[in-house]
């Protein structure tokens, strides 16, 4: 071949890798888009008694996918629902991001199988490291790593993964809006793949809440919307003792009721439900039973009230203030949150941004100052102090 047909060729392969970089991309920004929307609403009005109060809190979420997407969070976007400047414009002091790890195609609320991924394309379209192709704890780790180097690069974020990080928070924001604190959890313990050693991983990684379950059964046992509806394996069970021991919190959100049994019996920290609703006022299997939120308040621990539909069952801050009024008069006031499951591929009617209006829908619910305070915020900060584990002096 000439010199030059080589060059030709060559300008021709670097010109098709731009196009396919460009192109996944596009996708990726497309895929985060498409599946992470705020319902389109007129501005909301907000009485001014809810911006006083507002201005003054620290609010917090205890569950937001954001790290799954293509998105560099210290930017603002005009889509999704999570990044920095938003969580700052809203006032959360602590967000908890949670890490999906796989997902069945055809996702239902009602049964699932395991046999399906559609993590896989998500991951490779993301252009994540081949590490995390076929690793489901690679995935949890390389989303872990991707909120340290967020916050590595900027004032407005730190991770917080232990007590006295919280108290550091506190102290650093001083009645502002910055810092945000970022925890970390997973959503679904197959992130362990079978291997109790990979949970020690996931802690080294600064990883503190740990979701049993997600759409489908597992080696821990059964999910809501699995096929089994049974309650935690031998080696579930061992997880919830682990992670107990290790000073991680365990979250029943997506367990199935056989499974939130089983873990209520064998915790000995107090355990959250990090997204959810309560079928009291959204009866459907994706919910907690009254008897299951009043322990879950019982033992100390924290119910996280979602913003969408299957929570709900109608995505408007009233509905959700609807839930959170009856989850706290099952549970207890100081034992109810926010759990707004933002960009977990749902419809939500706000972004975090936008989280005054939920403070206007709480006073319109009968609660106090003091109530609300506890609830859009002061519970998460109190419990994660409580209950995150101590830096080793
Ligand atoms: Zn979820």
């Amino acid at each position: 071949m000439s010199s030059r047909i080589i060059s030709i060729t060559g300008a021709v392969i670097v010109g098709l890798i731009i196009i396919a970089l460009v192109a996944t991309e596009w996708i990726a920004h497309t895929i985060d888009d498409r599946l992470n929307r705020v319902i389109a609403h007129e501005p909301y009005t907000v009485s001014p008694e809810a911006q006083v109060l507002h201005s003054r809190l620290h609010l917090a979420d205890l569950h937001g996918d954001s790290l799954l997407w293509d998105r560099n969070i210290l930017k603002r976007h005009n889509y999704g629902h999570i990044d920095v400047p938003r969580l700052i414009e809203g006032r959360h002091a602590i967000q908890n991001f949670t890490i999906v790890t796989k997902s069945p195609s055809g996702q239902n609320m009602e049964e699932n199988t395991g046999d399906t991924d559609q993590i896989t394309q998500l991951v490779i379209v993301n252009k994540w490291p081949v590490r995390t192709w076929g690793s489901l704890t690679e995935r949890a780790l390389y989303q872990a790593d991707k909120l340290h180097r967020f916050a590595s690069r900027s004032d407005d974020l730190m991770v917080v993964a232990f007590s006295e990080d919280v108290a550091a928070l506190m102290t650093a924001r001083n009645g502002s809006a910055s810092p945000v604190g970022g925890l970390l959890g997973i959503e679904g313990s197959h992130a362990l793949e079978g291997d109790l050693a990979n949970l020690e991983r996931l802690y080294a990684a600064g990883i503190r809440t740990v979701g049993l379950h997600h759409f489908f059964d597992n080696a821990l046992g059964g999910s809501a919307h699995g096929v089994s509806k049974e309650g935690l394996t031998d080696f579930g069970k061992s997880v919830v003792q682990y992670a107990d021991q290790l000073g991680m919190i365990i979250d029943v959100a997506h367990s199935s009721p056989a499974s939130i049994d089983d873990v209520l019996e064998l915790a000995t920290r107090p355990i959250i439900d990090s997204h959810t609703g309560v079928r009291g006022q959204c009866d459907n299997q994706r919910n907690l039973y009254d008897r299951h939120a009043a322990a879950i308040g019982d033992g100390g621990g924290l119910i996280g009230i979602g913003f969408w539909d299957w929570a709900v069952c109608e995505s408007t801050p009233a509905a959700i203030a609807r839930g959170i009024r009856y989850a706290v008069d099952v549970a207890g006031i100081d034992h109810v949150a926010f759990g707004s499951d933002y960009d977990g591929s749902i419809k939500s009617p706000l972004d975090t941004s936008e989280s005054v209006v939920l403070i206007d829908e709480l006073i319109k619910q009968g609660f106090s100052d003091e109530e609300i305070e506890k609830i859009s915020g002061g519970n998460v900060i109190a419990f994660m102090e409580r209950n995150l584990p101590h830096r080793a002096q």
